[in-house]
């Protein structure tokens, strides 16, 4: 059980959170904090939390578990904002899309990572954002990584894996740098070509006309660039070298796929084409 949970950032991540511990009887109040009273009034109205403050130290104050669940551009400036705030015993964790950018802003503005800090990150999410948009479920059937470093204790790690097992999901463990490359394949890639490649039919004089004929396929391709711009933004910004990797990889194969069709080299494409769609048939089915 938690007795008072924080929830720094509520909106789709850090409310889903909320709504499904709080559906499972699992915490006693749950304390929202963030920039904007607005927002944090709309959360405590739609039943996502108690109630909230806007200065983060006096949020945490009290709490025995914090979540931070800002965009990953700001994790250092709320690290600093609640250093020396939080209860001797108090869990803090996150749900940060990429991990490495995540532990060296805690160390920067703890000074060292704390023992007590449990990096973590649900493999969940819908397109899109903000408080209104928290389900109870998200998590339900789904992955959440957490990265424990060595100076991490047992007992934090212990009670993260319970709260996310609470909301439905199964927790394993990956090491930082191994989660950020795996992450830049499945989840990062994707969202930047799809981002791009809507971007840059948007640029095509006739725009207008491309998405009246656009059929389910662009759809279904595109569904993802929907995304939060400056989440996207700041997971580029913190994954950089990783993302770029997977990019360049993907420029190589895009080049050999044009030059199959430059070629009129039909054996090719459908050697690539039935691949792909055996590797995809493999995982739905999985
Ligand atoms: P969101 O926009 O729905 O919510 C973010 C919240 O943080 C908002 O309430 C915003 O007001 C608040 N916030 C922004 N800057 C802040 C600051 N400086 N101080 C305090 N509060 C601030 O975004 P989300 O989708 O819930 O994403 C939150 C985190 O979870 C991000 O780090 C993201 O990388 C990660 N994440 C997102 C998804 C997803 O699919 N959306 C999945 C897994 C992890």
């Amino acid at each position: 059980m938690i007795e008072r949970l924080c929830i720094i950032g509520v909106g789709l991540i850090g409310g889903s959170l909320a709504r499904a511990l709080r559906e499972a009887g699992y915490c006693k109040t749950v304390v929202g904090a963030g920039r904007s009273p607005e927002n944090l009034r709309h959360a405590v109205e739609l039943g996502v939390i108690d109630s909230f403050e806007t200065d983060l130290a006096r949020a945490v104050a009290g709490a025995d578990m914090v979540l931070v669940a800002v965009p990953l551009g700001a994790m250092e400036a709320v690290f600093s904002a609640i250093r020396g705030s939080l209860a001797d015993d108090a869990v803090l964790t996150d749900a940060g899309s990429a991990k490495v950018s995540v532990i060296e802003a805690a160390r920067r503005a703890f000074g060292v990572v704390p023992a007590n800090f449990v990096p973590g990150h649900p493999i969940a999410g819908i397109e899109r954002s903000g408080v209104a948009a928290a389900l109870p479920d998200l998590y339900r059937n789904r992955r959440v990584i957490l990265t424990p470093l060595p100076e991490t204790a047992a007992d934090p790690v212990r009670r993260v894996r319970s709260m996310w097992e609470v909301a439905g999901a199964e927790v394993v463990d990956m090491e930082p740098v191994h989660h950020d490359e795996v992450l830049a394949a499945t989840s990062h890639l994707p969202h930047v070509l799809a981002f791009t490649l809507v971007e840059s039919l948007a640029r095509l004089h006739d725009k207008a006309e491309i998405f009246e004929y656009a059929a389910g396929g662009f759809r279904d391709f595109t569904r993802i660039a929907s995304s939060d711009p400056v989440m996207w933004r700041d997971i580029c910004l913190a994954n950089g070298a990783a993302i770029q990797q997977m990019i360049e990889r993907f420029i190589d194969d895009l080049q050999v796929l044009d030059a199959a069709v430059e070629a009129g080299d039909g054996e090719r494409l459908l050697q690539i084409f039935g691949d792909a769609k055996a590797a995809r048939d493999r995982f739905v089915h999985e």
